[in-house]
């Protein structure tokens, strides 16, 4: 299919306005030549221009559309103390004049700093629980039902806005990236990105398949659980194809997970990850964050090192967003020098 015709069934889901876009395509010279590597890009999803930015504002252009045609004016969903999910939620529900209900999980701690302090100046009703991401949906549920008894609409959105709605924004960001890849004549080989609930894979390789443009996406996985999320990509792809009415099916050999980079597992700061947080803010003035795209750039640069690229290839490096974490992390950084 055209790029054009994909982005005309993109235009008629469902969709508010809250992002600058497209967001930047850069090129990273001084980073490649430092690495003796491939051709690298960025492409600035951590310029989406709303509270900070990232992966998960682009979906909720999409989420927050839904709940609206569902007639909701409360969003309830889930994630870790730090998500930047969360934030993005909350950013996009107020931004529309709906409630954000945020159930985070963990102890709710004393002071609140990173995402927690923007969920809470940003007014989201913040609800600490103790539980494990498999036990969070009853959870949700069970507050989506008194809000609905205090008269309100609610509308769960599940944790990282990973599930069909969601991933129509990332088949967006795949014809985005392309058109920009087109206009300045090169060629996409590889697409790199962290990979966490999988929404944003799901998008881009249905994006790939509808393009037909055989680039190969790289997901870094930001913890283990590789197989259980290849499963959930696919899932998620098939769903966000039958949104655009389309009967592309995505399976098991379009989806690439890699999982060796995981380190001592999630938002574990590692020696590899601050100092690939500090090679591409020392080379290209960029900020990548501790808790994906500093693990996924810690996994990019060794296979550099392990030369699974030609230095012909122009390797697009995703930045997801979620900088606000990095000032969650000052000790465990300072730890690291
Ligand atoms: C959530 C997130 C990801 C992972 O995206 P998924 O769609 O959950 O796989 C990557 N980077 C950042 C900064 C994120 O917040």
């Amino acid at each position: 299919m055209q790029t054009n015709e994909l982005l005309n069934k993109i235009s008629r889901i469902p969709r508010v306005n809250l992002l600058d876009l497209p967001t930047p395509f850069q090129e990273m010279p001084r980073l490649s030549k430092c690495l003796n590597g491939p051709k690298l890009w960025i492409k600035r999803d951590d310029c989406t221009g709303l509270a900070f930015g990232g992966n998960k504002e682009r979906k909720a252009e999409f989420v927050i559309a839904d709940a609206l045609s569902k007639h909701a004016d409360v969003v309830i969903t889930t994630g870790d103390i730090q998500s930047n999910h969360s934030r993005a939620t909350a950013a996009a529900a107020k931004k529309l004049g709906l409630k954000a209900i945020l159930v985070l999980r963990g102890k709710k701690p004393r002071n609140y700093s990173g995402n927690l302090l923007l969920d809470y100046l940003l007014g989201a009703d913040m609800r600490f629980a103790q539980v494990d991401w498999q036990e969070v949906r009853p959870v949700m549920e069970q507050i989506a039902e008194e809000v609905r008894k205090e008269g309100h609409v609610p509308y769960i959105i599940p944790g990282g806005a990973s599930y069909p709605v969601g991933a129509v924004a990332y088949v967006n960001a795949m014809a985005e990236v392309l058109t920009q890849a087109n206009e300045i004549g090169i060629k996409i080989n590889y697409l790199i990105h962290a990979a966490g609930s999988g929404g944003t894979q799901a998008g881009l390789v249905l994006g790939n398949k509808i393009l037909r443009t055989r680039v190969k996406i790289l997901g870094i996985c930001v913890e283990p659980g590789g197989d259980y999320l290849a499963k959930k990509t696919v899932e998620i792809a098939c769903g966000a194809a039958k949104i655009l009415g389309l009967e592309e099916i995505v399976d098991m050999n379009d989806v690439a997970l890699i999982e060796d980079y995981v380190g001592q597992g999630y938002g574990v700061l590692t020696k590899e990850v601050t100092e690939a947080i500090k090679l591409v803010a020392q080379t290209e003035g960029v900020l990548l964050d501790p808790v994906y795209t500093g693990k996924a750039m810690a996994g990019l640069i060794d296979m550099i090192r392990q030369k699974q690229f030609e230095k012909s290839d122009n390797v697009v490096f995703i930045h997801t967003g979620g900088t606000p974490a990095l000032f969650v992390y000052n000790t465990r950084f300072q730890s690291l020098w």
